[in-house]
């Protein structure tokens, strides 16, 4: 999502205006598309820009609504993941002269010749840095059965030491079916 910064960069320093980040559905056409590889479906939130010396300092918060896979029942779940923004972006260029302006430091965010600011690599930062090492569907998930595969969740059971699976399978249709006769 590219914002046009110009127009703050033109104001004194220490304006800022705030913006809106979200976007929802994310698709592979949207703005925030970049942010589908790690599973964001949709983002809310927005940030503050200010204009200060180097550039435009951003700070924000948003939500990113992610596409997780289970660490123990390999379902796929969606979890609200909240991040918090905060970056300095350097200008290049003076926005008024056109002059070239001080080598930002390494490693800094600069803001090209176009004056627009792309946060979704911001985002997708910040929402990396929150996503949970393993993440888990529901608190208590009970996980696939170590035995015989089935989702635990779904159907809670144990298994004899000297039965397995098939055996009390075939055991229920037995009852059935002597119930039936
Ligand atoms: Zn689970
Ligand atoms: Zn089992």
């Amino acid at each position: 999502m590219k914002i046009s910064v110009a127009p703050l960069m033109k104001q004194p320093y220490g304006v800022s205006e705030t913006y809106d980040l979200g976007e929802s559905p994310i698709t592979p056409r949207s703005e925030h598309a970049a942010l589908l590889e790690i599973g964001v479906r949709a983002v809310e939130g927005d940030a503050l820009f200010t204009h200060t010396n180097p550039g435009i300092l951003v700070q924000g918060t948003v939500r990113a609504d992610v596409e997780l896979e289970c660490g123990r029942c390999l379902d796929r779940f969606i979890a609200r993941v909240p991040a918090r923004l905060e970056e300095q972006y350097y200008a290049s260029i003076d926005v008024v002269s056109g002059a070239v302006l001080a080598e930002p430091p390494r490693d800094a965010r600069v803001i090209g010749h176009d004056f627009l600011l792309d946060v979704t690599p911001l985002v997708r930062e910040h929402v990396l840095l929150e996503l949970p090492l393993k993440p888990l569907c529901r608190e208590n998930c009970a996980g696939i059965c170590p035995t015989c595969g089935v989702d635990q969740n779904e159907r809670a059971h144990r298994h004899d030491e000297v039965e397995d699976e098939r055996w009390s399978q075939l055991r229920t249709l037995l009852a059935d079916f002597d119930k039936k006769k």
